[in-house]
């Protein structure tokens, strides 16, 4: 592990639903680690409209992978050499061995978390999912529902359902995820840097947990 916590290149990992996105974004704000999530840099291009978001959205409505020729030159673009000694935080990326491996030739990985929550619970939280269509900040209409209604608390903007949280691409997503990225949760198993945590456990309790599992926090437990 480098010296300064703060510089390492952590990984989040699980199911849909497991709030990796919503746990990478806490810990980003509060440690000042920036993070990039494949998922929402994809939204992003779909939204724009751009050649790149138009190739991409059909996977992505799908549930499907985007290749992994087409991913590893985007997340390339976004991640230098820099950031990955500065520390970074990636969520959803990588998704399969092919681009974990392409990952380590450039950005070495020092930590790796697991949030883990079974398929039934991944279901039962995306069926009520919400995110906001300008900061991608997540809600969910019964467990985590906006104080400001239809708009997101932080910035005003409105709250949608994702494309890809219908219940045909929710089973291909979870599916490919026990396919593709549990093999890849096990590599770095074997390589002593998996760090999990119970992701059933309410959301303060997560982030405690891994604040302490990732050596960020040594107070409060
Ligand atoms: P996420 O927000 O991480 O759930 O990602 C949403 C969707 O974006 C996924 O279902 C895939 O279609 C696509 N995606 C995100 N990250 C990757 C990746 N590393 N490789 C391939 N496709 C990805």
């Amino acid at each position: 592990m480098k010296q300064n916590r703060h510089s390492q290149v952590i990984l989040f990992f699980g199911l849909q639903g497991s709030g990796k996105g919503t746990q990478a974004a806490f810990i980003s704000r509060k440690f000042g680690i920036p993070t990039l999530s494949s998922g929402a840099v994809l939204r992003e291009e779909i939204v724009r409209g751009s050649k790149f978001g138009k190739l991409v959205a059909r996977f992505v409505t799908r549930g499907k992978l985007v290749p992994n020729g087409t991913m590893n030159k985007i997340i390339r673009t976004k991640l230098s050499a820099g950031l990955c000694r500065a520390g970074i935080i990636l969520d959803g990326y990588p998704r399969n061995l092919a681009q974990a491996k392409g990952l380590e030739s450039f950005c070495p990985v020092d930590s790796v978390v697991l949030i883990q929550i079974s398929d039934r619970e991944a279901l039962r939280r995306l069926r009520g999912r919400q995110i906001c269509s300008v900061c991608g900040e997540n809600y969910h209409a019964t467990e985590r529902p906006s104080k400001s209604g239809n708009l997101c608390e932080r910035c005003g903007g409105k709250l949608v359902i994702r494309a890809d949280d219908t219940p045909s691409a929710i089973r291909r997503r979870l599916h490919t995820y026990h396919k593709e990225t549990e093999p890849v949760i096990e590599y770095y198993r074997k390589k002593g840097v998996l760090l999990e945590v119970d992701g059933g456990q309410e959301i303060t309790l997560v982030n405690r947990g891994i604040e302490r599992i990732l050596g960020l926090s040594t107070a409060g437990g």
